[in-house]
């Protein structure tokens, strides 16, 4: 029987093979990768990571299709894991582990900022996004897509915006355009120098009013004398500040207060 797509799980199912061909060659998989599906869905991504690697860990949230997953032709090679990827542990997988998923895109920043957390594990990540988020993601300084998603991110990655995928490769099309995203960790030593914390607040506060000047963005977080530290002065807005220059903020900040 044919899956009815379920509009709370943002099921949206590729059918386009030349569009997974792609994302194949981008990603390169090889038999022996320790790899991280979200959201396999009818496993249209699937079926093409299963003829490169020998096995494959997948979570899937809906409780049918995981349970095709879980009895159909490709059950040896894959270990389902039928949750919310939001309350998934990371940390019981083997690591380093790679990441691929076509995300659900209602908490697809959700499931970015839980990966975040586990950044020291990851080798890399895939994924299918909205376009208009990955645009956010690799925005520079003093464009309008330029906010916390890109300072938050770019801190912590190097993201290539690889190709763009029209709504008709998609079964029921989205109403929106998609891109694939490539995320690799920037190496141990740039993100530990990062006081992730703080770091989060400043980028927080900075972009909560981001017409405002960071002078009063920043009125209760960032002491003047540390902003200029930091080469920032206070009269500037967010969005003209370098995720470089956040994190040494972060940085000064935690060395003034340091617990
Ligand atoms: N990978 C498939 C494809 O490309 O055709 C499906 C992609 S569809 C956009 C998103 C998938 O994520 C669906 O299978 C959906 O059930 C699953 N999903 C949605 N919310 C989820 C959650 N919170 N945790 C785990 N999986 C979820």
């Amino acid at each position: 029987m044919k899956h009815q797509a379920r509009k709370r799980f943002g099921q949206h199912f590729l059918t386009d093979q030349s569009v997974l061909s792609n994302l194949i060659g981008e990603m390169r998989p090889r038999a022996d990768d320790y790899l991280v599906e979200i959201g396999p869905g009818l496993g249209a991504l699937t079926f093409w990571l299963l003829k490169a690697v020998n096995h494959l860990q997948v979570i899937e949230i809906d409780r049918d299709l995981a349970e095709k997953l879980r009895t159909g032709a490709w059950k040896d090679k894959l270990t389902v894991h039928e949750v919310d990827v939001l309350k998934f542990d990371f940390r019981q997988l083997q690591a380093p582990f790679r990441v691929v998923g076509n995300l659900p895109y209602n908490i697809s920043s959700p499931i970015l900022f839980a990966l975040l957390d586990v950044a020291d594990q990851v080798i890399d990540q895939h994924f299918m996004l909205q376009k208009e988020v990955i645009d956010r993601m690799v925005a520079a300084p003093k464009t309008s897509d330029y906010g916390r998603l890109s300072v938050m991110l770019q801190a912590y990655y190097d993201m290539d915006h690889l190709f763009d995928v029209p709504p008709e490769c998609f079964d029921p099309p989205p109403r929106v355009m998609s891109a694939i995203v490539r995320m690799v960790p920037k190496n141990a030593e740039t993100r530990e120098r990062i006081p992730h914390a703080l770091f989060g607040r400043v980028v927080a506060t900075a972009f909560s009013q981001r017409r405002k000047m960071l002078r009063n963005t920043w009125a209760d977080v960032v002491p003047e004398s540390i902003a200029l530290e930091a080469g920032i002065a206070l009269t500037a807005r967010a969005e003209e500040i370098a995720p470089s220059q956040f994190v040494h903020v972060a940085q000064l900040l935690a060395m003034a207060n340091p617990d």
